[in-house]
């Protein structure tokens, strides 16, 4: 007999598909770790920054004590660095902890919520964890049409989500495209700008999201520490909106979300300017690397704002699923997106120039 427990909205859901671990692989295909080369998860391939790991073990100590519940000196940190006042600032388990407070504190059963096709399945999923009613607006050239997306809220419509860079494809939205979108959308509709890809963006593409915060009272910022910081195995990430918000936020979230190795490490990575820039440098010369080789192989990819690139390995529907099973045989793992209604392309996370390299070779000789 069918598991009948729980409503009908949660029965419903398909569990998020997380990039498969090095360990899982090596079993499944008899492989050495040691050589498996993972860019699955846009987990940044350097690791966390050393400046992290110190402050961590100093943390350690007192890790018999549970962590500061109200994260003080992060939100001090945060407050300084983004100069906003520290009652706008959520800290979250990973961002995506404030993407799903979002929707618990904004979206009752029934209600709508409005996000982009192709964008974070995590959209998605927080809405039918709450029993919301997930539209899906159909993208443009694998990005938001906030336009459509405009057009597509509903009297009930309670949360738009918006992603950029987006992931996974890595599109951007032109900042003054976004603030033509919060000027129009109804006041009681929260925006949720998730920014999780920011510290990537060249300097000439960075915009101030926190001049809207102040502008925008249905506004919510999402940042993280899992991606340009490193610091993904933590979770930590946080939520900048005006003091309404971030109080309706604070009243659901668990008292202890951010654990207290995580917020010493987050402090420090914040601090560590010089990572963050290594970082976007890896990470740019990485994007030339694979496109390059996109390019001489003929295959289409999307141009990438973020940490990885969509690529497409063929024309039809089995293709990314096939390809993802021939690269993991030689050791690589990449993610296959046909859970997005992508199953003709692969999303490759920015490795180290090696692993990138490891990849290329492995592409070139499946292809041939
Ligand atoms: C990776 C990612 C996140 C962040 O995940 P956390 O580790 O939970 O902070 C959020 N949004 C997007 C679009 C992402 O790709």
């Amino acid at each position: 007999m069918p598991n009948q427990l729980g409503p009908e909205y949660v029965r419903a859901i398909a569990p998020y598909q997380a990039g498969k671990p090095i360990s899982e692989v090596a079993r499944e295909f008899g492989l050495d770790e040691a050589k498996i080369v993972k860019l699955a998860s846009n987990e940044n391939p350097l690791g966390m920054p050393e400046s992290a790991r110190r402050a961590m073990e100093a943390a350690v100590a007192e890790i018999g004590r549970y962590p500061d519940a109200n994260g003080f000196a992060l939100k001090e940190a945060i407050s300084k660095r983004y100069n906003v006042p520290q009652d706008w600032i959520t800290l979250g388990n990973g961002s995506n902890d404030i993407l799903e407070l979002a929707a618990h504190a904004f979206v009752q059963p029934g209600q709508s919520v409005v996000f982009s096709q192709y964008s974070f399945i995590v959209y998605a999923l927080a809405t039918q964890a709450v029993g919301g009613r997930g539209i899906a607006v159909p993208a443009q050239k694998y990005g938001h049409d906030l336009e459509a997306m405009l057009r597509a809220i509903k009297h009930d419509t309670k949360l738009v989500y918006i992603a950029n860079p987006n992931n996974p494809t890595g599109t951007f939205l032109p900042p003054n495209e976004i603030e033509a979108f919060l000027q129009a959308v109804p006041k009681n509709v929260v925006v949720v700008i998730d920014e999780a890809y920011n510290e990537y963006l060249n300097p000439e593409l960075q915009y101030e999201s926190t001049d809207w915060v102040r502008q925008f009272p249905n506004l919510l910022v999402s940042r993280t520490f899992s991606k340009a910081y490193g610091l993904a195995g933590l979770r930590v990430g946080f939520g900048l909106a005006q003091a309404p918000i971030t109080d309706l936020l604070n009243r659901i979230r668990q008292p202890f979300n951010v654990n207290s190795l995580a917020q010493a490490a987050a402090i420090a990575a914040l601090n560590d300017s010089s990572f963050l820039q290594k970082s976007a440098k890896l990470n740019a010369d990485g994007y030339r690397q694979l496109v390059q080789a996109f390019d001489e192989l003929g295959l289409e990819y999307v141009q990438s704002f973020g940490n990885f690139v969509l690529v497409k390995v063929g024309d039809d529907d089995g293709a990314g699923a096939r390809m993802n099973q021939a690269l993991l045989k030689k050791g690589i793992i990449v993610r296959p997106v046909g859970g997005y209604g992508l199953p003709q392309w692969l999303r490759i996370s920015i490795g180290l120039s090696e692993e990138n390299a490891a990849f290329i070779a492995a592409l070139k000789k499946v292809l041939a």
